[in-house]
């Protein structure tokens, strides 16, 4: 029993496929200068002091310009305007060095985040929460695409094949930033897809039948080894933190000691985590060659 039954390589090492794409990355990078003159430009903005936020918008400036891009970090007060913050973004929109932009969430209290989201042009939106972007994926017609849910999808295609059309797809969680999103995408593979959420009434039954579980719900431990058909692809989108023997630790939502029969299944930490910013860095090349009217 224990993870020991995980044998290697039925885990998928997320931290290894985000570096080989970040040299990827770099690459393409140098092709677009060689080839416009110009590189692709993200603008993150940053607004108040929460320390999550900023270790995450510290991250995305490194890799951002490690790849070879444009790093515009706007990192305001706390006590900045709904119409302050309003006008950064109509400056964002039509900066001509600024490709992608995207506002972390969550914002201070007295800010609308919707308000702010839908300001953004969908074309510079890499983070993918705009409802034109939402409408595209939905629709089948080429957008920009959450980055968490696009680094599940790459993560099962790389195991499974790009074809994955019948499959059954599980997607536990609902959210707009993870769970339909995700959904989308699946079905746009042609995959058969279930959305269970916190209503569903015959979770473990419909899980039992997945060839393909995403887990994006926040829970730890929530899905069980007997909800998991053997053979089956397991992405594990939560992240929590619990203390246990007075050590934190960082987990997911499967029972990773119980998964030993998945067919693969990506760690917490290390498989879906470092695909987001991988993802964000793809979205914002993407939005780059769209605007320049090159194949993306
Ligand atoms: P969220 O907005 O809180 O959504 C959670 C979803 O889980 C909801 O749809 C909820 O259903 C559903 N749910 C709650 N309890 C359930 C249960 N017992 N059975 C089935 N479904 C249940 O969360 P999120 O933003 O999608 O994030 C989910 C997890 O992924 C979190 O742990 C988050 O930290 C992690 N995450 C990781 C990354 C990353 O790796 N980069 C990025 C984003 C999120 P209802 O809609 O019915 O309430």
């Amino acid at each position: 029993m224990g993870m020991d039954r995980l044998q290697q390589a039925n885990v998928i090492d997320g931290k290894a496929f985000a570096a080989g794409m970040l040299e990827h990355l770099k690459s393409d990078v140098a092709g677009l200068l060689t080839e416009t003159g110009k590189v692709p430009g993200l603008a993150v903005v940053l607004v108040g002091d929460d320390p999550a936020s900023a270790v995450y918008v510290g991250s995305k400036h490194r890799q951002t310009v490690a790849a070879g891009m444009n790093s515009f970090e706007h990192r305001l007060p706390a006590e900045t305007s709904q119409s302050e913050l309003m006008s950064l973004i109509e400056r964002l929109n039509t900066d001509p060095q600024v490709h992608g932009i995207l506002v972390q969430l969550p914002l201070p209290k007295h800010l609308d985040p919707n308000a702010v989201i839908q300001a953004i042009n969908p074309d510079r939106d890499v983070d993918g929460f705009h409802i034109a972007n939402a409408g595209r994926l939905a629709t089948g017609q080429p957008a920009l695409v959450p980055c968490t849910p696009l680094g599940c999808m790459m993560l099962l295609k790389d195991r499974l094949g790009d074809n994955l059309a019948g499959l059954n797809a599980v997607v536990i969680g609902k959210s707009n930033i993870v769970g339909k999103p995700m959904a989308q995408m699946l079905l746009n593979a042609n995959c058969t897809v279930t959305i269970v959420h916190s209503k569903t009434r015959n979770t473990q039954e419909l899980c039992r039948a997945a060839d393909i579980l995403v887990v994006a719900v926040g829970r730890p431990g929530l899905v069980r080894g007997d909800w998991i058909k053997p053979g089956a692809v397991v992405i594990d989108v939560g992240i929590n933190r619990i203390v246990e023997g007075g050590k934190s630790r960082i987990v997911g939502d499967v029972a990773y000691d119980e998964a030993g029969h998945a067919g693969a299944i990506t760690p917490v930490p290390g498989g879906v985590g470092p695909m987001t910013i991988a993802c964000l860095l793809s979205n914002t090349l993407t939005a780059f060659r769209r605007q320049h009217g090159l194949a993306a």
